[in-house]
Order: structure tokens, then sequence, then C-alpha cells
């Protein structure tokens, strides 16, 4: 293939999305022959992640026999560098006040609902029911709002959540998806304790992005763009990227993720950490019907599994706004981190606990148990993994994607998940639970490949079941 659309040299600045270049892309690739699209499968096939070019390329082919291929691919990857681990966690929303009008979501400022906020005998409410889930992991979540909810509010849940321990654990990791904010900001959450700070674009197309965003500050596309860069500038090395499927042509997002992700690379030395893939969903005050490019099923595996085969070593994190059937196929495609139970409403746990409708921020698809959704994942050979270690033990940002890339991450990722299962197992397992949980430990402990490791994980496993908790490597 010509190649005649020449990528624009990399920009530190403002906007780094330049839209021409993106349609020039797409444009581009659908001229790509089948040969050509069969090396670059080649190319994917030995983990060497994938250019613009070549992404756009599987990204606009529907040849069945190159889709068929791309599936096989992200499945081997996943499989390679992932093993069967698969990392569960919790959102907790602490707040819905927020001061933005974006016509997709509940929590626009003009929709008139009673707006809450958790109080810190409510986060810890919240944080007991999710922790008798067996959740050690959370990705906080609020509206913005700085009256209502300003960064010391966020602080204090933090600090209230980390400052709970009980009988089997506590929550180890906060992950945090709150609005676009100050340098000083970012230095704030990394002080206290954040794990990734996570915020989706929405859109890189901004165009859409503007019409989208009616008003607040999250009207400004060049300043929640560059959110991550802050971030890093205050401290946080890892940043997890996504956008809102169903606002803009979906290949033209995934280009956008990728060039934001090496601008990362370029600047920070690493990208990102996550990359989440929320489609839209039905919520108050919005209809589907007034968005033109919703994602279908076929089109969005398609694109779960090219994001695997460009950034192989990238965690890729799937909601519940997905239903039951598509989270189980997409775990095939490259998801690695999923969430489970979940509750989408300020207080939604204690809630739901007490049965009590919520105005959820939008609906969510899978509402099965937490421990349906581990217990399934175990029959079909995944191992759920509660492990927060990388963090704990500060392999974050390049220190984490080093040791992925040299495929040592192996030695540290099976061990953390087989000695998290097996704490869950004995805390929260019924009889055939436990029954599973054991097989499939003892059926993994022979694949750590470092031998004072796999040693070190027996012992550490037999430990936990006599009674000792949080080992990790
Ligand atoms: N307020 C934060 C911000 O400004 O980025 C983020 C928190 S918001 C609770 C988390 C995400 O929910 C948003 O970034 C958006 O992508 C997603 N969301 C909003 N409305 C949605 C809908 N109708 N369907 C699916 N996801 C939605």
């Amino acid at each position: 293939m010509t190649e005649t659309v020449t990528k624009p040299s990399a920009q530190t600045g403002e906007i780094f999305i330049d839209r021409e270049y993106i349609e020039g892309l797409l444009e581009e690739a659908r001229h790509t022959s089948d040969d050509t699209i069969n090396r670059y499968l080649d190319k994917a096939e030995r983990f060497e992640g994938l250019t613009h070019r070549e992404i756009a390329s599987l990204l606009v082919t529907n040849n069945p026999d190159h889709l068929k291929r791309i599936f096989s691919v992200a499945w081997k990857i996943k499989q390679r560098i992932y093993g069967n681990r698969i990392v569960l966690f919790a959102p907790l929303y602490v707040s819905d006040y927020c001061v933005n009008r974006c016509s997709y979501c509940c929590y626009n400022c003009s929709h008139q609902f009673n707006r809450s906020k958790l109080t810190m005998d409510e986060v810890r409410e919240e944080i007991r029911i999710l922790e008798e889930m067996g959740h050690k992991r959370i990705a906080l979540e609020a509206g913005e709002n700085d009256r209502e909810c300003p960064i010391d509010y966020i602080l204090e849940c933090m600090s209230t959540i980390y400052g709970m321990k009980f009988k089997n654990g506590e929550i180890r990791r906060i992950n945090v998806n709150i609005a676009a904010t100050t340098v000083e900001n970012y230095r704030k959450l990394k002080d206290i304790g954040i794990g990734t700070y996570i915020l989706f674009q929405e859109t890189y197309h901004q165009p859409t992005y503007d019409r989208v965003h009616l008003g607040g500050p999250k009207k400004n596309y060049a300043y929640h763009l560059t959110a991550f860069d802050r971030a890093h500038e205050g401290g946080i090395d890892d940043v997890g990227g996504g956008v809102l499927f169903g606002l803009a042509d979906p290949y033209f997002e995934v280009l956008g993720l990728m060039i934001h992700n090496e601008h990362l690379e370029e600047r920070f030395n690493v990208g990102f950490h996550t990359i989440s893939v929320p489609r839209l969903c039905p919520a108050e005050g919005m209809s589907m019907r007034d968005f033109p490019y919703l994602v279908d099923d076929a089109v969005f595996e398609k694109i779960v599994a090219v994001i695997r085969l460009a950034v192989p070593f990238t965690g890729m994190i799937l909601s519940t706004r997905e239903s039951h059937a598509m989270r189980k196929k997409l775990l095939r495609l490259g998801i690695s981190q999923i969430s489970a139970g979940s509750s989408t409403g300020v207080g939604g746990y204690a809630k739901q606990e007490r049965r009590r409708g919520t105005p959820p921020q939008f609906e969510i698809n899978d509402d099965r148990s937490a421990m349906e959704i581990i217990t399934e994942l175990m029959d079909d050979g995944y191992i759920p993994s509660f492990c927060t270690a990388c963090y704990r033990n500060g392999r974050t940002g390049d220190r984490f994607m080093s040791l992925a890339k040299s495929g040592q991450i192996k030695n540290v990722c099976l061990p953390n998940a087989l000695m998290t299962l097996c704490e869950y197992s004995m805390d929260y397992g019924d009889g055939y639970f436990k029954q599973k949980a054991a097989e499939t430990i003892s059926r993994e402990i022979p694949g750590i490949a470092n031998e004072k490791i796999r040693v070190r994980t027996a012992e550490n496993v037999e430990k936990i079941r006599m009674g000792g908790r949080d080992f990790f490597v």
C-alpha cells in the first residue's frame, strides 16, 4: 500500500490528536490487500504491537477470514501475557452532584433528581458490604462539582476507606475516576495512595466532543485531553484511558486511544496502564435514539480484539454495562479486568441490601452477584484474582511496564492471583467454591516458572489455609 498519510510530529502541547490524520488513515485502510492484512496479523502474533496504519486496516476489515484470525490472535496474546487470570473490582459511587451538561449522562446538571453524596458513615457502610463480597480493589467514582464534592472530600473518602480493617481483610487499592483536575490535586491523590487514575476521554473526535458536552468545565476538550499529562506531572504514573463507545465513529476512537497512549509514552515513558471500553447504555434523561454511532456487538468484539493486538501489555477493563453473554465472549478477546456485583448509584450497595430502588448513573446489564460471577469464572477455567500487589510494592508506571514487556510479570501475577484466590475461597467460599479453588490452585502452581517463587507460593497457600492473610510477591 502506498503511504499517503503522514504521522504528525509529536506535540507535547495542547492538542495531539489530529483529526485529519486519523480520518486519512481510516480512508487509506479500506484499500489494504488481504496479503498485507495477513502480514500485520503475523506481526501482532509475535507480540510486537501495531502501527496506526496497521491498526486502521484491522479495524476496517470485515473479511470473515481476517476477523477469525484477529480473534484467534487476540486469544493467543491474552493467554500468553495474562494467562487465565481475571482481576476483579467494584465501582463505588460517592457523589452524583455535577456541574456538567453531558448529553449522554444521567448526572447532567439540568436533570432534576435528588442528588446526594455519601457521609463518611455511609462510605463505611458501602465498604463493609463490598468487603463482604470479597472485594479488595475499588474504583471510586464521582460527578464533577467543586462545591459539593471538592478534592478534600474525595481524599477524606479515600483515607476513610484505607483506614478500615475487617476480619477478612480490607480494601487494598483505590482507583479513582473523577473529573480532569489540576496538577496540585493530582499530587494530593498520589500522596494519599491512589491506585490508577482513570478518566475516559468520552470521544477523541472534537466536533462530537463539543456537541455532546453542552456546558460545564468538561466542555473544554483540551483540558480534558491533557488531564493525564497533569496527572503525571503530579506524580501519578498509573493512568487508565477509555472512550465511551457510541458517541462517534468507533474506529476513530480506537486510533485516538492509541495516539493518546503514544503521546504519554513519548512524554513520560509509560502509556496507559489500562484501557476501559465502556459502551453507551440507556440512562435517565437521555435517549439512545439521539446517538447515531451506537456500536453493535460484532463491531465491539472486533474493537476489543484489535486493541488487544495493538497494545498487548495494557490491561483492558470491562464493566457490568455489558451483558453476561457479552462479557463471557470478550474475556476471550482480551479483557483482563472486570467488575462484579456492581451498583452504579450513590449508596447503591446499602440500598440494594435494603432492597430499595436507586437511580443508577446508567443501567447495568450484568446484575449477577459477585459470587456468581467469580464462580463462573472458575468453572470456565479462569483464575479470579484479587491481587493488588504491584501497586503496594511500588511496581507502577514504567517499572510495571518493563516487567510486563520482559515477560517476568508472570512470576509475580500468577502467584499473587493464586494466593488471593485462596484467601477469597477460605473467607467467602462455600464447599463447592473451596473445592474448585483448591483444584485451580493445584493445577496452576506448577506453571510458576521461577522455582523459588513456586515453592514460596505453595507454602503461602498452606499458611492462608491455616489462617494467614495478605501474602504477595
Ligand atoms: N465525572 C467524571 C468525569 O468527568 O470524567 C467521571 C465519572 S463518571 C461517574 C464515569 C463515566 O461514566 C463517564 O466518564 C462516562 O464515560 C460514563 N457514562 C456516563 N453516562 C453513561 C451512559 N449513559 N452509559 C454508559 N456510560 C456512561
